[in-house]
């Protein structure tokens, strides 16, 4: 009796699911065959494939026999707060263009799908992280009321779920907003982001691994401040996911 109840159920879930996903391609629109799940092959292949290896350090993209201790010529004089980035792939092509799709006000559905495709695509090497929690960078209240949503909680939280880790996107907030920073120098950038955020629930910090998660890295000096913070209140160490790295 329970166990036709569960699998009744088990099959509501799925004709929702149905529902809300329609079988067709996120990305491309084409349909999808039975079973296949949020993307085409090929879609999800452009999507996940990253074709560079990269520095374990900052994520950019390095040459095949780089040397990385101390990071890659992009980070190595760099001060980080965080340990090191795994990213999806590069700011290119087909995950440029989603990433940019998604941050529209109709992209949280997207987002979602995205979410959902990371996390299967890239379980095990997240999980190599030995993260305890996940964190998304905070967007300020304003852009998020403006955008419906945080594409980056939206993607912390698939994430989260595919890890089996809690998601609190409350520990952090962010208090000032910041510009659009693609156009300072790094000091610029660093002093921009002073005070930007603050840590909250420091109980559920207290000597935990956060893994910090965020849409798109450039300079890492956003991701940085965060981690410092989340430090400073008293996280043992931080590490970051991104879908994609792109040079500023
Ligand atoms: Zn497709
Ligand atoms: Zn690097």
């Amino acid at each position: 009796m329970w166990r036709h109840l569960a699998e009744t159920g088990q099959t509501l879930g799925e004709g929702l699911l149905a529902l809300v996903y329609p079988a067709i391609c996120w990305s491309c629109g084409t349909g999808l065959p039975p079973h296949a799940r949020l993307f085409c092959a090929s879609c999800r292949a452009r999507l996940t494939d990253d074709p560079h290896p990269t520095c374990p350090r900052c994520s950019s993209s390095v040459g095949p026999f780089s040397k990385l201790e101390g990071g890659c010529p992009a980070c190595r004089h760099e001060r980080f707060h965080f340990e090191g980035v795994q990213r999806l792939g590069p700011y290119e092509g087909l995950l440029r263009e989603s990433i940019l799709r998604l941050k529209q006000p109709s992209g949280e559905s997207l987002a979602e799908a995205l979410g959902r495709l990371w996390a299967e695509a890239a379980l095990p090497r997240l999980q190599t992280l030995g993260a305890e929690l996940v964190v998304p960078i905070p967007l300020h209240w304003r852009r998020r009321w403006q955008r419906g949503f945080n594409q980056s909680e939206v993607l912390a939280a698939a994430l989260a779920r595919g890890l089996r880790l809690p998601c609190r996107p409350g520990c952090l907030q962010r208090v000032r907003p910041t510009p659009f920073q693609s156009r300072q120098s790094a000091a610029g950038r660093r002093e921009n982001l002073q005070d930007c955020f603050r840590a909250r629930s420091p109980s559920a910090l207290q000597g935990r691994s956060v893994l910090l998660v965020d849409d798109v890295l450039t300079s890492g000096a956003t991701a940085s401040e965060a981690a410092r913070i989340l430090r400073a209140a008293g996280a043992l160490r931080v590490v970051v996911a991104v879908l994609a790295h792109g040079h500023a």
